[in-house]
């Protein structure tokens, strides 16, 4: 039987990563962030000094670093790839198609065949966060979320998590990233950001977190048939309803 896919797309700061940790341990599934595979890309090529125009440079250099991470997942674990120079350059490098393609297997080997849990079991499935998991990598998974917020509350997100992890940056640098990235991810001529025709559109803005993923927990559990593996608060309610 093929295993579960979820997939969750959306721009910068949009809840996304929140939304699929939540599933994954509601329900059991192993999660990818699809992001940390083009910061690594970016930022090694930045720190190389390869020209983002060198586009047979930059495609090489990200084949061998696929390479890498088929035998070492564990470089995704840089907590580098987490600060804002890895966000900037993961844009820039991502729109160089040869960088996608190069990406691409690592995405859809992991969805086919998901790793074991920390805990050695297998995973009801895997969960895909990133920009074109439900239109390019997936566009058979079994249910698609597009996840959006209003990019000042984005960036808000955003800056408050940069300055927890240490990083010297002001608000407004963050809303001018963010907004630098937008476009790019979504004007590019591969793979921009979008949502699926099958995705189901989720706006963070102004929302909790319990609220959201009351709704989001709901879908999951009508649209695939789970039941929660780990019953808490709002969600708890919901599914016990009715029950005897
Ligand atoms: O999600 P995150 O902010 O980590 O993504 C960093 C950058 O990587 C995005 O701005 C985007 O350019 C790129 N990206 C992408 N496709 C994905 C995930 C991320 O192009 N599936």
């Amino acid at each position: 039987m093929n295993p579960l896919v979820i997939t969750i797309d959306g721009p910068a700061a949009a809840g996304k990563g929140t939304i699929a940790r939540n599933v994954a341990h509601l329900f059991d599934f192993i999660v990818l962030d699809t992001g940390l595979l083009y910061r690594l890309v970016g930022l090694n090529c930045h720190r190389a000094g390869i020209n983002p125009h060198d586009l047979d440079t930059c495609t090489r250099r990200a084949e061998e670093l696929a390479k890498t991470l088929m035998t070492n997942p564990r470089v995704l674990d840089d907590p580098d790839l987490r600060g804002r120079e890895a966000g900037i350059y993961a844009s820039v490098y991502s729109a160089i198609p040869g960088v996608r393609n190069a990406m691409t297997k690592y995405q859809r080997d992991f969805a086919e065949h998901p790793p074991l849990m920390p805990d050695g079991s297998h995973p009801t499935g895997a969960i895909l966060d990133g920009r074109d998991c439900g239109t390019v990598i997936c566009p058979d998974a079994s249910l698609k979320f597009y996840v959006t917020a209003h990019v000042e509350e984005r960036a808000h997100r955003r800056h408050r998590d940069l300055v927890a992890r240490g990083d010297d940056v002001t608000y407004n640098d963050v809303l001018q990233d963010l907004m630098q990235r937008d476009h790019r991810d979504m004007t590019r001529a591969v793979a921009p950001t979008m949502p699926a025709d099958d995705a189901i559109i989720i706006d963070t803005t102004g929302r909790s977190v319990e609220d959201i993923m009351d709704d989001v927990a709901g879908v999951v559990q009508d649209r695939l048939h789970l039941g929660l593996d780990q019953p808490q608060g709002e969600i708890t309610k919901r599914n016990t309803e009715g029950a005897p």
